[in-house]
C-alpha cells in the first residue's frame, strides 16, 4: 500500500492521469509506483485465474446493479493486491477509499470512513489481519447488514444508535491469511490468493514500466531484471528504477544486458534474485544452527530482523525457490542453499537425525 491513507480516487480522475508528463512528476517512490500502476484488468499482467474470475464477478455485479461481494486478496507483499482493488473500483465505475488495519485503531475511525461511502463504493483495508478486535466487531455488521451500532455517551445515559450505510464492497488484503479470525474470513464472499509471478510475465511488466518511463531497454536486460525480482512486480519496478540510474550515470542511458548485470551486482542481488537479507538468513541457519531445524523467531533474532518480516517477506520466496524447507521441528536449509552459498553440505552421519533433534531442544 502506498497511496495516501483514506484518499478517494474516483475512477474517472484516476484513469485520466496523463501519460506524457509522468516522467517529471516521479520524484518519490510513491509517485513512481503510482505512475506504473495498471488501471484496468487489461493492463494487469499475470494472475490469470484471479483476474478472469474477478472480471466475471465484477460484470455480474454491474449487471445486477449491486455492490460486488466482499473480497479477500491474500499473498506476499508487492504482488498487486492494492492495484487489483483499485482496478476493481475502476471497472465497477465506483469510488475507491483506502485505509489499513493498524490505522483503524478506534471504532470511530471506521465509522467515519464507512459513513462517507457512496453506494457500491470499494473500501480497501490493507493488512486486514492487523485490525483491533473491537474495530473488527464493528466491521461484522457493516459487512453483513450495511449497518453499524455506535455507542454514544457514557455511564447511565449511554445508548447505542444505529446508522445505516450505503451498500459497499470491502476489499481486504493480507499477507497473513492464517491470522484472520474465522468470523471475519467467513464474511468474504470472494477469496483469492495471489501467486508469485513467472519470469516471462515480470519481463512484460518491466518492459511496460520502461515504456511508461520512456526508458530504452533491451529485451535481454528486461529478462535479467525480471529473473532477479523474486517473482514480485514491486521489486521488478524498483530494480528497473535503480538500473536506470546506473544506465544514465555509468552507461549511455540505454539499459542493455551489461549495464543491467553491472547494476544488479552493485545492488548485491545475486543470480537467483536473493538479496543480502535472504543470504543472511540462509547463512545463519547454516553457520549458527548447523543447517536447522530451527524456529523462525530464533532465525530472526540471530540476524536482527523482525520475525514477522522474515516469515511474511523472506521465507515464502526462499521456500518457493527451494532454499529452505519447513519441517514440523522448524526450518531447514536444503542442498541447493549449501550449493548456492558455496558451503559444503554436511554428510549425513549414522545418528544424524537424532543428533539434530537433540540440538534443536
Ligand atoms: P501489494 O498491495 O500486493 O503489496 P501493489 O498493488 O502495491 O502490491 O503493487 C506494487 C507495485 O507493483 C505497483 O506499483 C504496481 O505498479 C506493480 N504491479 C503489481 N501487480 C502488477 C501487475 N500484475 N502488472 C503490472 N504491474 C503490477
Amino acid at each position: 500500500m502506498d497511496q495516501s491513507l483514506n484518499s478517494i480516487i474516483r475512477p474517472d480522475t484516476a484513469a485520466a492521469a496523463p501519460r506524457g508528463g509522468r516522467d517529471a512528476a516521479m520524484a518519490s517512490d510513491r509517485d513512481f509506483e503510482q505512475a506504473l500502476r495498471p488501471l484496468s484488468f487489461g493492463d494487469f499482467a499475470g494472475q490469470r485465474t484471479v483476474v478472469d474470475n474477478l472480471r466475471v464477478f465484477v460484470e455480474a455485479a454491474k449487471y445486477r446493479g449491486e455492490p460486488l461481494d466482499h473480497t479477500l486478496l491474500h499473498g506476499p507483499p508487492g504482488l498487486g493486491k492494492t492495484t487489483l482493488s483499485n482496478i476493481i473500483a475502476n471497472e465497477l465505475g465506483v469510488g475507491f477509499k483506502l485505509t489499513s488495519g493498524p490505522v483503524l485503531d478506534k471504532p470511530g475511525d471506521l465509522a467515519g470512513i464507512l459513513t462517507s461511502l457512496e453506494p457500491r463504493d470499494v473500501l480497501f483495508i490493507d493488512e486486514i489481519h492487523r485490525l483491533s478486535p473491537v474495530v473488527e466487531e464493528y466491521l461484522y455488521s457493516a459487512m453483513e447488514d450495511y449497518r453499524i451500532d455506535i455507542m454514544i455517551d457514557r455511564g447511565p445515559s449511554a445508548r447505542s444508535i444505529q446508522i445505516d450505510l450505503n451498500p459497499f464492497t470491502l476489499v481486504g488484503a493480507t499477507t497473513r491469511s492464517g491470522l484472520l479470525t474465522a468470523p471475519l474470513r467467513a464474511r468474504f464472499g470472494i477469496n483469492m490468493h495471489l501467486e508469485y509471478y513467472d519470469a516471462a510475465t515480470l519481463q512484460g511488466i518491466v518492459v511496460r514500466s520502461a515504456d511508461i518511463l520512456r526508458q530504452p531497454i533491451e529485451e535481454t536486460a528486461a529478462a535479467e531484471i525480471a529473473r532477479r525480482s523474486r517473482g514480485t512486480p514491486r521489486i521488478a519496478n524498483a530494480l528497473l528504477r535503480r538500473v536506470r540510474d546506473f544506465a544514465q550515470v555509468r552507461g549511455n542511458g540505454r539499459i542493455d544486458l551489461d549495464i543491467a548485470r553491472y547494476a544488479l551486482e552493485a545492488l548485491d542481488i545475486d543470480r537467483h534474485g536473493l538479496d543480502l537479507i535472504d543470504r543472511k538468513i540462509l547463512l545463519a541457519i547454516i553457520d549458527k544452527f548447523k543447517g536447522g531445524p530451527v524456529g523462525i523467531t530464533t532465525i530472526a533474532t540471530a540476524i536482527g530482523e523482525d520475525a514477522g518480516t522474515v516469515e511474511e517477506v523472506y521465507e515464502p520466496f526462499l521456500i518457493k525457490e527451494g532454499f529452505i524447507k519447513r519441517t514440523p521441528r522448524g526450518r531447514e536449509v536444503t542442498d541447493l542453499a549449501y550449493d548456492h552459498l558455496g558451503r559444503p553440505a554436511p554428510t549425513p552421519s549414522r545418528d544424524g537425525g537424532e543428533q539434530s533433534l537433540l540440538d534443536f531442544r
